[in-house]
């Protein structure tokens, strides 16, 4: 049962106003497979009026706000996120699955971005150019105009903040279009921010389907920059149609990312990262470390430790705050089971047992040793599934580290200084870590991948370089 809500969730925000669409589609508990309830199925025709309410807030009141109050709107949504942490996280765990204590921490993350892009929207600087006698030349970044947000259903809020957060604190208006699977925080969301007082059209907001509202985002000739979370096929999709209109777009698509132990490592410390990487989210992260390169002398006592802790995980549903919950729905299910299969052939460390019942649970298994070029550790699997994959060299785990088509996250476990300064810069990635794992999420940290993972980054101060353009101004005056 959904508790009761401040906005109708069958409803969109365009210019606004929560607005009915044509069509709606259910909702559903992934713990328990029972309806939650009907949001909004918005169309081609539902994007367009919304791009058009953003381009009215760009030439209008928000296109006018200056950069102090953007930030001060923002500083206010970011206090009314962290009032509402609790509706915000119980939702999040009926829609994702996820289990409360990690829900909780994404709302925290939510209001830490607003409060982090608040305090940096009047702190973004253009600069002066020395140059020819009798000129004088300055920089002004400015924001691209009408931004597109489309988000998937395994972080809706982090990703929301990260994006939509920098967007709103350069000055753009946004228009997002969250998952099909899990859009209730997205439209909480936009509700508090409607609270906070941001104007008309700043943020618009429409659900639906991936193929409908999602492609016709993504090919609006109105969108001036496009932001894209979710799978690489879609998001090559993504790329072509917004090349069609030549406009930038930062993609954000996954990985396989490794954790290299080193024979000096302090497994104590380490322990932790190398498991809860992998499960967080029943390993539905993109920035998961599904790949654990241990060095040969360490391997067995790793395995035995690792699954002493798959064996003290729980697997339940979300809103009893188990370690791991279900997975989103019944497709990425079938999608887990199939790397299962192909697994048959390989040796089991460690299992955790999913609950019978309808929710949709896989268990968290443990495989190794794994060949490197094993299905298992090339592919993102996006479950609760991790791989042991020895090695001997230095440089033969950078070799597998790099060896995938994947670089977005990677961590190096070594007291050796000289090592972790070599493989940090070696190491394809776009963020590495140096005895730890993700740095606790940091907000504040900029974010993204090479290769199939993708380009541009968010998070950080960086972000807002990539959420605005840059003008050059050249006068001269003699
Ligand atoms: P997806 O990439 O299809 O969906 C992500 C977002 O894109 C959703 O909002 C969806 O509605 C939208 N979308 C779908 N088709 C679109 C199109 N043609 N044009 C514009 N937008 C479109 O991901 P999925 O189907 O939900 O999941 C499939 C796989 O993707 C997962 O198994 C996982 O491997 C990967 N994935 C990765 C991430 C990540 O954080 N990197 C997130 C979700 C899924």
């Amino acid at each position: 049962m959904l508790p009761d809500l401040p906005f109708d969730p069958s409803k969109m925000l365009i210019g606004g106003a929560w607005l009915p669409s044509r069509d709606t589609l259910e909702l559903s508990n992934p713990s328990t497979t029972e309806p939650l309830c009907r949001t909004a199925k918005g169309t081609a025709e539902d994007i367009d009026a919304a791009v058009k309410a953003a381009e009215a807030a760009r030439d209008g009141v928000w296109g006018r706000t200056s950069a102090a109050e953007r930030g001060r709107l923002l500083n206010h949504l970011g206090a009314l996120v962290l009032d509402h942490v609790e509706p915000l996280a119980t939702l999040e765990a009926l829609d994702v699955g996820k289990p409360l204590t990690q829900a909780r921490a994404d709302a925290l993350a939510l209001a830490r971005y607003c409060e982090f892009y608040g305090g940096a929207a009047d702190k973004v600087h253009g600069a002066t150019i020395p140059y020819l006698d009798g000129y004088t030349v300055y920089t002004l970044r400015e924001p691209h105009g009408v931004t597109g947000h489309i988000v998937p259903w395994n972080y809706p809020m982090q990703i929301i903040g990260r994006s939509v957060g920098a967007a709103l604190a350069m000055g753009n208006a946004c228009v997002l279009k969250p998952a099909e699977d899990a859009c209730l925080t997205a439209l909480y969301f936009a509700w508090l921010a409607q609270q906070a007082g941001l104007p008309e059209g700043a943020l618009n907001i429409v659900p639906g389907l991936g193929a409908e509202a999602g492609a016709a985002l993504a090919g609006h000739p109105g969108v001036q920059h496009l932001s894209f979370t979710g799978s690489v096929a879609t998001g090559a999709a993504v790329q072509i149609a917004a090349g069609a209109n030549v406009v930038p777009v930062t993609l954000e698509l996954g990985g396989k990312s490794p954790q290299i132990v080193f024979e000096d490592a302090d497994l104590d410390a380490a322990l932790p990262f190398l498991v809860n990487a992998g499960l967080q989210n029943a390993g539905q992260t993109c920035s998961a470390s599904s790949r654990i390169l241990v060095h040969l002398s360490r391997f067995e006592e790793v395995a035995s430790r690792m699954a002493d802790a798959y064996r003290a995980k729980r697997i339940g549903s979300a809103t009893d705050n188990p370690d791991i919950g279900p997975l989103i729905n019944a497709r990425q299910k079938e999608r887990v089971e199939a790397f299962f299969a192909q697994a048959a052939d390989l040796p089991l460390i460690a299992e955790t047992p999913a609950p019978s019942g309808p929710g949709h649970f896989v268990p968290a298994r443990l495989y190794g040793p794994v060949a490197p070029d094993h299905r298992l550790a090339q592919d993102e699997i996006f479950g609760p599934v991790q791989v042991l994959i020895p090695f001997e060299t230095e440089t033969e785990a950078l070799e597998i580290a790099n060896g995938t088509d994947y670089g977005l996250v990677a961590s190096v476990w070594t007291e050796n200084g000289a090592r972790q300064m070599r493989l940090a810069r070696a190491l394809r990635a776009g963020q590495v870590f140096i005895n730890n794992y993700g740095a606790g999420g940091g907000v504040e940290l900029p974010f993204g991948g090479t290769g199939k993972s993708g380009h541009g980054r968010e998070k950080g101060f960086e972000a807002l370089y990539g959420f605005s353009t840059l003008k050059t101004v050249a006068a001269m005056h003699g």
